[in-house]
C-alpha cells in the first residue's frame, strides 16, 4: 500500500510517500513559502534531490504539484494508487487520545482546540482541506502530537491553578512531539524484545521535550499546555518564572504577546549565547573560547539532565534512556555531558562508542555496567504518521 505522510504548516507542506507494510520510502519533500512569494519545492528521490521554483499561492497549488511529481516522476500510476494519507496535526486537546479517521466531524472537534494551538491548526486543517478537495475518495487520517500524553493521569495533567482554569478554558498539561515519543518507544521495544519497559525518551531539536513513558502509558512529559515550557531549546526558554512576564512587560514596555515572542523566538540557546540557536554553532563558539556559548551548552545540559533524573524517579528506576531529533541524534558533546551530570544515578557513557553514534545510527552508548542502558534511537514521525494510517485504513 501506498501511504503518504504529511505535515502542513502555514506557509510549508513536507510529505513522504511510503510503501507499507515494508515502510520503504519512495520519495519525499517540501513545499516552502507557500504563498508568501518566492516560492519553491525540493524533491527527494533515488538519493537524488530536485528543486524547482514555482508560483505557490496556496496550498492546493501544493498539492496539485506534488501530484504530477508523483505521476511524472511514475512513483504512482493514477491517484487510485495513493491507498491513505496521513496528516501530523499539532493540538488534538483532551479531545483525541489516538489517532483517527478524517471526517466532518473530526475536523469540526479538531477547529475547537485552535485556541490552544493558533498557529498550528489552522494551517493543519488547510493541509487536509487541500487534499480532501484534490483527492475526495482517498481516505485520511489525523495523527495528534499530543495524542500519545493523553495517557497521563490528572495529577500530571493538572497545574497548580484555580480548578476552574481547567474546566471552562481547558488549561492543563498536554505535552508535544507524542508521534515521535511513542515512535521511539515502539522501536527501543522492537529492538530490546520487550513490550513492559519504563522509558525516559529525549527528544532533543530545535524543539526539546522529554517523556516517563512506563509500559507504553506515559506518565509525564516536559512540555505543557504550550510547547514553550520544559527544558531549555533552540529559541524557546523551556521552564521560567511566569512572574518574569509581567516584570519585562513593565521593564521594556511591551505587550504580553511581545515577551512571549521573546520567550518563543528569542531565548534558549539563541538568548544565552546570543549568537545562535544551533548546538553547532554554539560549539564552534566555545572553540573560539565564547563564554557566552559555553554557558548556553552548560544551562542546556544541565536542565535535560535534571529532568532525567526527576523522571527516573517518577518511573521508580527506569529500564532504558533514549536520546533522538537533531541534538539526541547527533550531539554526542552534549549526551556525554548530560550522562556526566546523571553520574549519582550509575549511569556510564562509552565514549568511544557515543562518538561514533551519529546521523542516524541506533546503538547502545553506554557502557555494560552502567546502570541504566542508553541508546541512540533516530526518530521516523513521518513513518509513524504512515504506520497508524495504514493500521486505521485497514
Ligand atoms: P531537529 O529540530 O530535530 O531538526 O534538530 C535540529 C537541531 O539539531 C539543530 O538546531 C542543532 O542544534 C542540532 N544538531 C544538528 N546536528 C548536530 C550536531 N552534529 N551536533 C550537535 N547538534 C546538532
Amino acid at each position: 500500500m501506498k501511504i503518504l505522510s504529511v505535515n502542513a504548516g502555514s506557509s510549508s507542506l513536507k510529505f513522504t510517500l511510503f510503501e507499507l507494510p515494508e515502510k520503504k520510502e519512495l520519495i519525499s519533500g517540501t513545499f516552502e513559502k507557500i504563498g508568501i512569494g518566492n516560492s519553491f519545492y525540493t524533491i527527494k528521490l533515488n538519493g537524488e534531490k530536485i528543486k524547482r521554483e514555482v508560483d505557490l499561492k496556496d496550498h492546493s497549488f501544493a498539492v496539485k504539484y506534488l501530484i504530477e511529481e508523483l505521476i511524472n516522476n511514475k512513483v504512482i500510476d493514477s491517484l487510485d494508487d495513493l491507498d491513505g494519507i496521513g496528516h501530523r496535526m499539532v493540538h488534538g486537546g483532551s479531545k483525541f487520545t489516538k489517532s483517527v479517521l478524517i471526517t466532518d466531524e473530526v475536523i469540526s472537534e479538531f477547529e475547537k482546540c485552535i485556541d490552544l494551538a493558533p498557529l498550528h491548526n489552522p494551517a493543519n486543517i488547510i493541509g487536509v482541506n487541500a487534499f480532501r478537495e484534490a483527492l475526495p475518495d482517498t481516505p485520511e487520517v489525523a495523527v495528534f502530537d499530543t495524542a500519545f500524553h493523553q495517557s497521563m493521569d490528572k495529577e500530571e495533567f493538572l497545574y497548580g491553578v484555580p480548578y476552574e482554569w481547567y474546566e471552562k478554558y481547558g488549561v492543563r498539561r498536554y505535552g508535544f512531539h507524542g508521534t515521535s515519543h511513542r515512535y521511539i518507544y515502539k522501536t527501543i521495544c522492537e529492538k530490546l524484545g520487550r513490550d513492559d519497559l519504563k522509558v525516559i525518551s529525549c527528544h532533543l531539536g530545535n524543539g526539546s521535550s522529554l517523556c516517563a513513558i512506563d509500559s507504553g502509558k506515559v506518565l509525564t512529559t516536559s512540555m505543557g499546555l504550550t510547547p514553550l515550557p520544559g527544558v531549555m531549546m533552540g529559541t524557546r526558554s523551556g521552564d521560567i518564572d511566569p512572574g518574569i512576564i509581567p516584570f519585562i512587560m513593565k521593564k521594556e514596555n511591551k505587550s504580553c504577546d511581545e515577551v512571549l515572542n521573546d520567550l518563543n523566538k528569542k531565548s534558549g540557546l539563541l538568548g544565552i549565547s546570543g549568537i545562535s540557536s544551533d548546538c553547532r554553532d554554539i560549539e564552534e563558539g566555545i572553540e573560539d573560547g565564547n563564554e557566552r556559548c559555553a554557558l548556553a551548552f552548560e544551562m542546556l545540559c544541565r536542565r535535560i539532565a535534571d529532568y532525567i533524573a526527576a523522571y527516573n524517579n517518577k518511573l521508580n528506576g527506569a529500564d532504558v534512556i533514549t536520546f533522538t531529533a537533531g541534538i539526541g541524534e547527533n550531539g554526542d558533546l552534549q549526551r556525554e555531558r548530560i550522562i556526566e551530570l546523571i553520574k549519582s544515578l550509575g549511569v556510564k557513557i562509552d565514549s568511544e562508542k557515543n562518538k561514533i553514534t551519529i546521523r542516524g545510527a541506533f546503538d547502545k552508548i553506554s557502557t555494560e555496567d552502567s546502570s541504566i542502558p542508553v541508546y541512540v534511537v533516530p526518530t521516523n514521525e513521518e513513518l509513524m504518521i504512515a504506520m497508524d494510517t495504514y493500521d486505521i485504513i485497514n
